[in-house]
């Protein structure tokens, strides 16, 4: 039984029929995962500890684990379990569906007899999602979302049969506020459990291995066991979610985390089962103790978006990886790999994603994406980016996120539109802008802020598509009145913007 570093699951359906007595469990740690791209410590420290956490709770309950702990060989899972496979001999071998199409791939070469069995872990299987995309041309996430709220009844009128709980499926509208001048004010601290033994061991030997790769560990503060996973969701339902809907958009200087939940971590992991999130979130809704939008909101995130972007990446790969429907071949801007700029937006997001590991979803889409977007980035070299430095990053839920809604690679599958904005929508959600050398307001000269120079740009480069787009009409009827000098200006001053970087 192959139990790969985000399988770290108790009721894991490879399980069922096994025997302690007869079957053998294979796990192993190996440089090209945390190589193959870039890797953040705390992302490779994670992904270690947890997996030595859940080697031990099996060994004690009796499995045998043939264990492989990290060394200096260049060595690929695929690789070690064509050995392991030798030396084991085993009639069969079984894996849950991995969540990563290169690495099936390469299993299967090496193992053409692999067993692999559907991944309980989510609320739609590859196969129903398969089977749901028959016959619809664009999906869109509302009608799945919907779909799947029927489907497990979470957050349905408990009286009236097939209606949403309170009327409306959706409370987008009221998540999308912003702190004002005075700011968040007193947010309670998002601590996570400390390191235990393991963790520290963990934690010394990814900076003995991988010295020179981004991050730093002096935070570690993440989940690596189930129990430490339910901590996490405690803490997330009792002191942030009752703001979590309002303010979901929001950012702020030093905030990493606001209201959100940090529990990308251990759902991904497999730590925590998407399932018992919802539930224990319906459940403070019910009881009176969160509103029906923050709830809603933070439901629609678990089992909307990750269920539904988890189905289009393995509709769509091996093709997704090099979708890029703008024709972007810029490269990434040195400064994502140190937050050393001017733009205080991306010194701040960048800067806590490499202190932490983390940024919360409008800083990813908003900040760090809509850059690369604006500029004209290869989608693949931003796909490699965020897949290094999030700490929950795996790429059945990173790449279609990047690829699809931040990089618009995709011309459509994962959004109706580019997310495209200039520094005005920055300047709205958060406090960057007051302390910036640029001004978000000016598109040329001196003080002009980037984000807004290169808005435009973008407008008038994909003007033809975009203007084929009716959820784009007012962004184009906005351009249409920009004089023509000011047009040509504002491409002078993008261009050598890009030529600076
Ligand atoms: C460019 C880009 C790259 C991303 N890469 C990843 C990634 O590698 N791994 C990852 O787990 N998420 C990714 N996301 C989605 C989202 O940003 C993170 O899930 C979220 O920020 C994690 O923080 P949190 O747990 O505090 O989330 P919260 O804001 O508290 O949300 C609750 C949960 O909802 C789920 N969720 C929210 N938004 C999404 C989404 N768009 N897609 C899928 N699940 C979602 C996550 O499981 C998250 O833990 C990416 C988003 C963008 C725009
Ligand atoms: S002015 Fe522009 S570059 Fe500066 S923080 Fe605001 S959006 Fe970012």
């Amino acid at each position: 039984m192959v139990i790969l570093g985000d399988q770290l699951d108790r009721e894991s359906p490879l399980f069922s029929g096994a025997d302690p007595a007869r079957d053998c469990i294979w796990m192993a740690e190996v440089r090209e995962e945390a190589t193959h791209v870039w890797s953040h410590k705390a992302r490779i420290a994670v992904f270690l500890s947890a997996m030595r956490h859940f080697r031990d709770e099996l060994r004690a309950q009796g499995w045998k684990v043939e264990y492989r702990e990290l060394d200096e060989r260049p060595a690929s899972l695929a690789e070690e379990l064509h050995g392991a496979i030798g030396r084991l001999r085993p009639e069969r071998v079984r894996v849950v569906e991995p969540g990563e199409y290169r690495l099936e791939q390469s299993l299967r070469a090496v193992c053409p007899e692999l067993d692999v069995l559907t991944d309980t872990h989510f609320l739609c299987t590859r196969q129903g999602f398969r089977e749901y995309a028959k016959g619809r041309g664009q999906m869109r996430l509302e009608f799945f979302y919907r779909e799947m709220r029927k489907r497990h009844g979470v957050l349905m009128d408990t009286v009236m049969t097939g209606k949403p709980e309170g009327g409306e499926w959706n409370y987008d509208a009221e998540n999308r506020g912003a702190f004002g001048k005075k700011g968040p004010g007193l947010i309670p601290a998002a601590s996570g459990p400390p390191p235990d033994l393991l963790t520290r061991q963990v934690i010394a030997r990814v900076e003995e291995i991988f010295p020179g790769h981004p991050g730093q560990l002096r935070h570690f503060d993440l989940p690596v066991t189930p129990a430490e996973a339910e901590q996490v969701l405690e803490d997330f339902l009792s002191h942030r979610l009752p703001m979590f809907g309002e303010f979901q958009d929001a950012m702020w200087t030093d905030q990493p985390w606001l209201y959100h939940s940090r529990l990308s971590v251990a759902l991904n992991l497999k730590l925590l089962h998407p399932r018992r999130a919802i539930t224990a979130a319906e459940e403070r809704y019910r009881a009176g103790k969160a509103s029906l939008a923050a709830v809603e909101g933070f439901i629609r995130q678990i089992l909307g978006w990750r269920e539904f972007v988890r189905g289009l990446y393995w509709l769509h790969m091996p093709g997704y990886l090099e979708m890029n429907a703008l024709g972007a071949q810029e490269k990434l801007p040195a400064f994502y790999w140190t937050g050393e700029t001017e733009m205080r937006c991306l010194r701040e997001v960048v800067g806590q994603t490499l202190e932490y590991g983390y940024a919360h979803h409008i800083q990813r889409l908003m900040v760090t994406g809509l850059f690369a977007l604006l500029l004209g980035v290869r989608p693949r070299l931003v796909h490699e980016w965020y897949l290094a430095v999030y700490v929950d990053a795996v790429e059945w839920v990173e790449l279609p996120n990047t690829i699809g809604m931040s990089q618009f690679g995709d011309g459509g599958i994962m959004g109706s539109k580019p997310y495209v904005a200039s520094g005005k929508y920055i300047q709205r959600m958060s406090n960057y802008c007051a302390g910036c050398r640029y001004d978000p307001a000016l598109s040329t000269g001196p003080k002009a802020c980037p984000f807004t120079t290169l808005y435009w740009d973008f407008l008038m480069r994909h003007e033809e598509r975009l203007r084929a787009n009716p959820r784009m009409i007012m962004q184009v009827r906005n351009m249409d009145r920009l004089r023509p000098e000011q047009k040509a200006l504002i491409q002078v001053q993008a261009e050598s913007f890009r030529r600076s970087l």
